[in-house]
């Protein structure tokens, strides 16, 4: 049996739902529970990937420090995958995820100095004012790097196993 540790960092500007979406992937709930404090803080979730392998994910959030925008190279340390995140509601949450990519890819490497693997993750999709289309987000996530881009409600529980599942098996897979 072979466990593999990987750290996935959440991204993205402030209430575009990532607390919600860690709480709702690790227990199952929508409503937030796991934590309240500012700073990085992180929750573990155990997978049974294949007869042989198994998953432990850390899933590093940056509550409450999406202002700084540049976040410090601590959290980007050993990091092998990235969820950005925004709000299909918000253009100015959607704009500001050229800027999380960029900043992902001059400090989370890959030990080959790869980029780590990015999905773009397009949430709140219950929502029916939509200020995006998925037409310039197909184009926005090829033209930056993204491996793939998906709705996503965290509300509704929509996509969201789906979407980490996704992630894996690319973190996998490099
Ligand atoms: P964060 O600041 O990015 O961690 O965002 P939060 O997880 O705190 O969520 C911000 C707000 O958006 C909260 O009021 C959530 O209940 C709400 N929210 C999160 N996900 C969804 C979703 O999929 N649909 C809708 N309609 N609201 C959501």
């Amino acid at each position: 049996m072979t466990e593999h540790l990987l750290k996935i960092l959440i991204v993205g500007d402030g209430n575009v739902g990532k607390s919600s979406f860690v709480n709702r992937y690790v227990s199952g709930q929508f409503n937030r529970t796991y934590k309240m404090t500012v700073g990085v803080d992180f929750a573990v979730k155990l997978l049974n990937w294949s007869d042989e392998e198994k998953v432990r994910l850390q899933l590093w959030d940056i509550a409450g420090q999406e202002r700084f925008i540049s976040m410090t190279r601590i959290y980007y340390k050993g990091a092998v995958g990235c969820i950005v995140m925004f709000d299909i509601s918000s253009s100015s949450s959607f704009l500001s995820c050229r800027h999380w990519k960029q900043d992902l890819d001059h400090k989370a490497m890959l030990p080959n100095g790869d980029s780590i693997p990015c999905i773009l993750l397009a949430n709140k999709c219950d929502l029916t004012e939509r200020a995006v289309s998925a037409d310039t987000i197909d184009r926005f996530s090829r033209a930056n790097g993204f491996f793939t881009w998906m709705e996503a409600s965290v509300k509704e529980n929509k996509n969201i196993g789906e979407a980490m599942r996704r992630l894996v098996q690319e973190i996998l897979s490099v």
